[in-house]
């Protein structure tokens, strides 16, 4: 990190991207002092060699920045006072964006590598990822990160030519000043996620942050399919001489980019082109995805790739991994892979695009456990059923599909291939646990890749018989 030379930064919470921070502000010459309200996680920071300082009597007027982690709790008592004592030192209170923001702007124009951030309430990580993927297949050097995945302070270093494709929380962009990415998406509004922010007000407020310090050399690209998004591109209409990109997932907009029935169309200059027609695209089925492929089309296009090319990385998207990705298809069977599925709110959108599925659910489950699905267990076919949870779902399941107690993932899958594969129709195991997986897996991810790894077994069992 760059453009904090000799000066001293607090940081609060030490967890993974914490002590990046502290790492990256050390490299760049800054003296990091790190404290948390968790005593293991600073005996582990001062055994790399930081300084510990305690936030609760520090002197404010000693320090330069506080840079919060991202998941520091601001309603918990600790950093609240934290937080309110460094405002009111007016010691500006930033957090890892910013820090990569400032990295930046030290850079001379030409050199500085272009950034495209991404926020929204639904559809982030989707739409980060295929602003990536497009990128990559178009042979740029791009890397994604932020909000998902690895930490930006944690990205490869940075280059002319590099394009970092960036996830933002409202969260995140609250903790920014000078974060001015050369291509900004704010995709939607809905009225959930408002613990950190207490309002409605407050959420917008903080997620129109991204724009702060844009100009007219750079792209905002805006949803305009809910009020409130709306609203953002009526005021930057009237007040912002940023190049407004409005998008829509549902209707004709006289200016911008939009969907009709899954085409998207390019009406950014004065005829409306056609793009491309998204249900032939099996990754990006669903009104949503159209809002998030609109976004990335107005965002590539901002960054000088060809409608060619953008059309070309849309059509080889292989979706998001985790989240209802098919992995493959043995015989008749076709495998889906949605272990990012971790409660039962997110397992109903997976169980709803299938009319009738081999269902792999169970691990360590969350409050009220599976009760809220009943009415999708007719369309399940069969359930095999896993980790701690699984003596429960059975109970809840009860006579509406029949219930194997399989234990082990590998397990369940053997099973549920075995009987898809017997019916010879067109089938789908799906594996989307409405649980979390720490009971037998370190996290999603890997519950996911070993659900990839046991289908790969059984493909390379059939290869040798
Ligand atoms: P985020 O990173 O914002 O949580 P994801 O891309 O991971 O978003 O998608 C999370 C879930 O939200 C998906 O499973 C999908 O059902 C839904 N979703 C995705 N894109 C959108 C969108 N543009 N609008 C509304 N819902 C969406």
């Amino acid at each position: 990190v760059k453009g904090f030379e000799g000066k001293r930064v607090a940081i609060f919470g030490l967890g993974r991207s914490g002590l990046s921070a502290a790492r990256a502000l050390k490299a760049g010459g800054a003296e990091p002092l790190l404290w948390d309200d968790k005593p293991q996680s600073m005996l582990s920071a001062s055994k790399e060699g930081f300084t510990i300082e305690n936030l609760k009597v520090a002197d404010w007027s000693e320090i330069d920045a506080l840079m919060l982690s991202p998941g520091v709790p601001l309603t918990h008592p600790e950093p609240h006072w934290t937080v309110k004592a460094a405002q009111e030192a007016d010691v500006p209170v930033i957090g890892d964006i910013e820090l990569f923001a400032r990295t930046l702007n030290t850079l001379p124009e030409k050199q500085r590598p272009k950034t495209v951030a991404i926020t929204g309430t639904n559809g982030k990580s989707t739409t980060t990822a295929l602003i990536g993927h497009i990128l990559k297949a178009a042979g740029r050097d791009a890397h994604i990160g932020g909000n998902i995945g690895i930490g930006v302070l944690d990205l490869p270093e940075m280059h002319a030519g590099t394009v970092y494709v960036i996830e933002t929380s409202s969260y995140q962009l609250d903790l920014t000043q000078t974060f001015r990415p050369d291509v900004a998406v704010l995709m939607n509004f809905s009225p959930d996620h408002l613990d950190r922010h207490g309002d409605m007000d407050g959420y917008i407020k903080a997620k129109k942050r991204i724009f702060l310090n844009q100009t007219a050399h750079q792209t905002a690209v805006v949803g305009t399919d809910d009020e409130w998004s709306q609203a953002v591109v009526t005021e930057m209409t009237a007040h912002h001489s940023v190049n407004l990109i409005p998008i829509s997932s549902r209707r004709t907009l006289g200016r911008g980019v939009y969907a009709l029935n899954g085409v998207i169309y390019d009406a950014t200059t004065d005829r409306a082109r056609q793009i491309i027609d998204l249900k032939t695209v099996r990754t990006l089925t669903g009104r949503h995805n159209w809002q998030n492929a609109c976004a990335a089309y107005s965002a590539c296009r901002a960054l000088g790739l060809t409608v060619e090319a953008i059309v070309a990385g849309i059509r080889s998207f292989p979706g998001l991994d985790h989240r209802m990705q098919e992995i493959g298809r043995i015989k008749n069977v076709r495998f889906i892979n949605d272990s990012k599925a971790t409660n039962a709110d997110a397992a109903r959108q997976a169980m709803s695009s299938y009319d009738g599925f081999y269902w792999i659910a169970g691990g360590r489950a969350k409050a009220g456990g599976i009760e809220e699905l009943k009415d999708l267990f007719p369309r399940v076919k069969h359930a095999y059923l896993i980790g701690e949870a699984a003596e429960l779902f059975e109970k809840t399941i009860g006579t509406a599909a029949p219930c194997t107690q399989s234990r082990l993932l590998f397990t369940a899958v053997a099973q549920a291939f075995a009987a898809a594969e017997k019916s010879g129709k067109e089938e789908v195991v799906l594996l989307s646990p409405a649980c979390a997986s720490q009971d037998q897996f370190t996290d999603f991810e890997a519950r996911g890749d070993a659900f990839k790894e046991a289908v790969a077994d059984i493909q390379r069992s059939l290869a040798s018989a």
